[in-house]
């Protein structure tokens, strides 16, 4: 299996080389060469199997020529062996034709690990046969470095320094970071806002001579291998429902929905893929509008939502022209120049072929929390409730409607308390850290002194 670039400039690359390099030297974004399929009756009899048989199925199409199967079975056990539920992803009705699809069952209580614990473990293993160390560097507002420490914390040949906002991430996200007892994480409290981090890590990647000389890497959410591990969770949730399904993600990056198209493009059989925003609502215009642009930032209940940027949506716009490399790259340069781009006919009435799109408020947040605790009992997170909130907007389905419950309401206890009076009850997984001794280096808002922390760590 080879990969090519969504601004068709650059050499198909293997999926070793994608998954160490993230994004394409063109400045695009991998995609398969052509995508595999995966049969009906093969997806039928994913009903019996398990999470981890699945996942073997899909990824392996994927990691052919790069892995072996032992090898990518061993990292699949590995990547799932810490998760809390025997299903990985458990499908849960909660009447009327809805379900959750739990998303939240590994070790930082967000989806981003079931990700990036696949990531991390092919990441050790591609290193280790390419020989030498890799530094792994991200900025992080709360979830993402978290579920990245989780997934890099003691695995061999690399390093990684996380770096956070001092006083400006909430507890439980400071504590899944600190905690961690792994000599290769190395958190960094910067005394600066998010964005200064961000700026920090763009400088020093920027920084050729060093970044070649620490082996500088990042595990960015464009990087294929996420979608891959993606893809799956669509799979499993559409053999146990034995029937068409639409997906309603909580959405800010587009790789979560992005990784339903994927399984659709692969064979998969679904009613509809369903975008559900916050107030940074550019994908919920960019569909109704088919006018792709930034808007103002606004800070919401749904945090790791907030972005004014979808980087995934590249590869929906990339497929969406019938993969027109030509067409992309110069959409895309001209997005990066206006911070605007207006969708072609043709493209725009490809994208809703597949894609809804329904921004919602905090206050239809909390109502969404709030509804769904007074009709079940169940308490659910924020952004989770942004997409409940756009499945309440479509009414009452024709057929399932799978809402995907990106989050463990504990991660959130302020926008639960605004919603339903009192904060959700904390997993031990969470009270366990307050225990734990912290470890972080705080640092000015200075890219040289980031530089010599990375340099004496390395050292050390
Ligand atoms: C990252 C994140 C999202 C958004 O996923 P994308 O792939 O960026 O669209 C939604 N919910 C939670 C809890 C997240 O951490």
């Amino acid at each position: 299996m080879y990969f090519i670039s969504t601004r068709g400039a650059a050499p198909r690359a293997s999926f070793s080389d994608v998954l160490l390099a993230g994004l394409a030297p063109d400045g695009g974004l991998y995609l398969p060469e052509s995508w595999p399929q995966i049969s009906p009756t093969e997806i039928a009899a994913f009903k019996g199997a398990g999470y981890r048989d699945v996942a073997f199925a899909i990824l392996s199409r994927f990691t052919a020529g790069s892995f072996s199967d032992a090898e990518l079975k061993e990292a699949i056990a590995a990547a799932y062996a810490g998760f809390d539920a025997p299903e990985i992803a458990p499908l849960v009705e909660i009447g009327e034709g809805r379900f959750l699809l739990e998303l939240f069952h590994g070790p930082t209580l967000a989806f981003k690990d079931v990700a990036l614990q696949v990531l991390g473990q092919l990441f050790s293993r591609a290193l280790a046969r390419r020989g030498g160390r890799a530094t792994v560097l991200a900025a992080t507002s709360g979830d993402t470095g978290s579920a990245a420490i989780a997934a890099l914390g003691g695995l061999a040949n690399l390093d990684v320094f996380v770096m956070h906002p001092k006083g400006r991430v909430s507890d439980v996200q400071r504590l899944q970071m600190t905690t961690s007892a792994h000599a290769n994480v190395h958190n960094i409290a910067l005394e600066g806002s998010f964005d200064d981090a961000q700026s920090i890590v763009k400088a020093l990647f920027a920084d050729t001579e060093f970044a070649a000389k620490v082996g500088l890497t990042a595990v960015n959410s464009i990087n294929f291998a996420r979608i891959a591990a993606q893809c799956v969770y669509y799979f499993t949730a559409s053999a146990q429902l034995g029937k068409a399904a639409t997906f309603v993600v909580p959405t800010g990056n587009f790789g979560d929905i992005f990784a339903g198209e994927a399984a659709m493009r692969m064979g998969l059989v679904a009613d509809r893929l369903v975008i559900a925003t916050n107030a940074n609502d550019i994908m919920a215009r960019a569909l109704n509008d088919g006018v792709y642009a930034s808007g103002q930032s606004h800070a919401t209940l749904s945090p790791s939502m907030d972005i004014q940027v979808a980087s995934n949506f590249e590869r929906a716009l990339f497929e969406a022209s019938g993969r027109d490399a030509n067409w992309t790259a110069a959409a895309m340069k001209d997005f990066v120049r206006n911070r605007r781009l207006e969708l072609p006919p043709g493209v725009l009435e490809n994208l809703r072929a597949r894609y809804s799109a329904f921004a919602s408020t905090d206050a239809e947040t909390r109502a969404a929390i709030a509804a769904v605790h007074k009709q079940t009992g169940r308490i659910i997170d924020p952004h989770t409730a942004v997409g409940m909130a756009a499945a309440l907007k479509m009414g009452r389905p024709a057929s399932p409607v799978v809402v995907l419950s990106t989050a463990h309401p504990a991660k959130f206890p302020d926008a639960v308390s605004q919603a339903i009076g009192v904060p959700p009850p904390e997993p031990v997984a969470l009270s366990g850290l307050r225990k734990l001794p912290e470890r972080a280096r705080t640092l000015a808002n200075d890219p040289s002194l980031i530089k010599n922390f990375i340099f004496s760590r390395l050292a050390a």
